[in-house]
């Protein structure tokens, strides 16, 4: 290493998104002072920022007027009236919606401090939607039994990160932004930095610090059809996992039931919250057939398959018949215009359909990573089953599984689950600094290796070499085709081959672009090759679990076995070999809360 190309902080954090900003605010606000926030995107565009229908936290400001019934219209709850909502219901749907895979100490911690963390924001000025007296305004939410969800309009994830960020910057932190992390460096168990890129020069530089903290977000983009952002490619997931740290119950990502037609872009939950409906090509409310108590405002999972089942059995609608129609149109323009004017405005100009008219056509898409890398409810990320940290290594968010969310998010579980983990990883991060935390030496220049994969990636002919849009685009088609909503050995084992095959080509593939200054083109296929790596584990991990819980369902394992299958995957990198994987038990309260069958 040269003093030119070394940069040292005493706390690192990657990403920039509700996760990562909180936890440097509150590492800053316990009294650390020199901390770097690294984001590829400017922080402002982090995915967080498209977040739509809400946050949660049993507030009670509301309730359905008396005897209308759970689906009945709302109102303000009277203060001193008895409350409709706790922290105990709130736990359960949580236990409930991820089919009591998510770990029951942590869920515990997530939504006993939900309410906490929204006074927070609303201390700090954020701007959320509110009731005639003032209160903050709630609605439904899929799987939760009571109006939780406390909202912003339909831009809800927008002024909670501005909000957020303000407080960051107030707070003396350091943002770097547009650059990107492409290693983690950890020996004998301690983590000791990053290599990362200043994508304005391409410049390679070996950043050093006491603490690394990653908030990296989702990786939906291993998909065709997707509700995340282009820069959702998971990429700290898997840097992570090359660098040792397992990844944990990867097989269980999220279709959101309701993606535009064809394009996948996110129709908020808040639109099935405030009363839209899901009709088949028959005109049908099909929801009856599947879950005839929460109809339409079931979980994530159980919609999606639905949907699909509608689909696949002919009742489907759009040019090719894959689509379904969610229909608002008995909401009334008001409604929609104050609680939904960003959904109107997405499909009208991406389908060019108004939704205070006509209905428009929606399909599953990949929405949400429930798997990542292990963390506990302090952030710090561990090393195997047994729960032994890495030490110095911090993860929250997206990218990381605590896992509160289980086989299955609730929607709104996610704002509340990166602010409010991304600030206990802060918090727990200026505890290792005061307590003595050392900068613990590098061997060798980790900068080399990666210069070297970035001459690789310049180099040789450009007629022999592979595309690496068109691996990304074959890897997305197999793994939409293949490891989709509904999986089955066959279509596993298929997606598996696939990705070796164009794991293998990625070795000859080539980037046209040679320049260094902002070179997109160098970083869409360091992207893709973190995609084929996490995509790899995802499946392996399904295969293995033959079992339907959550998110993850086999067609020719269509029940969940708890005998056999109540447990986390961990999958460890194991050379050129594809994953090794091993279990580690779920934390559940047997009295409490023991497993039960999941119907709504
Ligand atoms: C369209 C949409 C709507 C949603 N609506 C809701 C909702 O209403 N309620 C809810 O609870 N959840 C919702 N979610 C989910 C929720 O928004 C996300 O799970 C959450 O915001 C993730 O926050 P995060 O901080 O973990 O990551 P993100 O906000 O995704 O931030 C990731 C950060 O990591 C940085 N980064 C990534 N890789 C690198 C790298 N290699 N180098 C440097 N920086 C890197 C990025 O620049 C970014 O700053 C929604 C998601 C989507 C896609």
């Amino acid at each position: 290493m040269t003093d030119t190309n070394v940069i040292t902080h005493d706390v690192i954090v990657v990403g920039a998104g509700l996760a990562g900003t909180w936890a440097a605010l509150a590492a800053g606000r316990e009294g650390v002072t020199d901390i770097g926030v690294l984001s590829k995107l400017h922080p402002l565009r982090s995915h967080s920022g498209a977040a739509q229908g809400g946050i949660a936290a049993a507030l009670n400001n509301v309730r359905p007027v008396a005897d209308t019934g759970p689906r009945g219209p709302l109102e303000p709850i009277p203060v001193g009236d008895e409350p409709v909502d706790s922290w105990e219901l709130h736990m359960f749907d949580t236990i409930k919606g991820s089919d009591w895979l998510g770990d029951q100490d942590a869920i515990e911690v997530l939504v006993k401090e939900a309410p906490e963390i929204i006074y927070e924001y609303e201390h700090m000025g954020c701007v959320f939607s509110r009731l005639p007296d003032g209160r903050i305004a709630q609605r439904r939410f899929g799987g939760h039994s009571a109006p939780r969800a406390n909202y912003s309009a339909d831009y809800t994830g927008h002024v909670l990160l501005h909000t957020i960020h303000e407080q960051a910057l107030r707070h003396g932190v350091k943002f770097y932004p547009e650059w990107y992390c492409m290693d983690l460096i950890i020996e004998d168990n301690v983590c000791r930095g990053v290599v990362a890129m200043d994508v304005l020069t391409g410049k390679l530089y070996t950043m050093r610090a006491k603490a690394v903290m990653f908030g990296t977000g989702g990786y939906g983009r291993a998909w065709k059809i997707t509700s995340n952002a282009t820069a959702n490619t998971g990429d700290g997931v898997a840097i992570a996992y090359n660098a040792g740290v397992p990844l944990m119950d990867m097989e269980f990502v999220q279709f959101h039931p309701t993606g535009l037609y064809g394009k996948g872009i996110l129709m908020s939950e808040a639109c099935r919250g405030e009363g839209g409906y899901l009709r088949n090509g028959d005109g049908d409310r099909f929801m009856e057939k599947y879950a005839s108590g929460l109809m339409e405002l079931a979980p994530r999972d159980l919609v999606s398959r639905s949907e699909q089942t509608e689909i696949e059995e002919g009742r489907g609608v759009g040019d090719d018949k894959q689509g379904i129609y969610l229909d608002m149109t008995h909401l009334g323009a008001e409604k929609i215009l104050s609680r939904l004017p960003q959904v109107r405005e997405l499909a009208l100009e991406f389908l060019g359909v108004d939704i205070i008219h006509e209905p428009v056509p929606i399909q599953p898409t990949a929405h949400y990573s429930m798997g990542g890398i292990p963390a506990n409810a302090d952030g710090q990320v561990i090393a195997d089953g047994d729960g032994t940290p890495v030490v110095g290594f911090y993860a929250a968010g997206e990218c990381a599984c605590v896992s509160v969310h289980g086989a299955n998010r609730l929607g709104t579980n996610s704002l509340l689950g990166a602010s409010l983990f991304g600030r206990r990883a802060g918090k727990s991060i200026a505890k290792f600094i005061k307590d003595g935390a050392e900068l613990a030496p590098i061997s060798g220049d980790p900068t080399q290796k990666h210069e070297a994969r970035i001459q690789h990636l310049m180099s040789g002919p450009t007629d022999k070499k592979e595309s690496v849009a068109q691996i990304a685009a074959e890897l997305k088609e197999t793994m939409t085709k293949n490891c989709g909503v509904f999986r089955t050995e066959e279509r596993l084992q298929k997606a598996l081959q696939d990705i070796k095959q164009l794991q293998e080509r990625f070795k000859n593939a080539r980037v046209m672009d040679t320049s260094r200054r902002f070179n997109t083109d160098l970083l869409g296929a360091i992207e893709t090759e973190h995609l084929l790596t996490f995509s790899e584990v995802i499946v392996a991990s399904g295969l293995n679990r033959q079992e339907s819980r959550g998110a993850h369902f086999r067609t020719d394992f269509a029940k969940r076995d708890d005998e056999k299958w109540l447990k986390h995957t961990m999958a460890y990198k194991n050379g050129d070999d594809g994953p090794k994987l091993g279990y580690k038990s779920v934390n559940i309260d047997w009295e409490k809360y023991p497993p039960q069958e999941r119907k709504y």
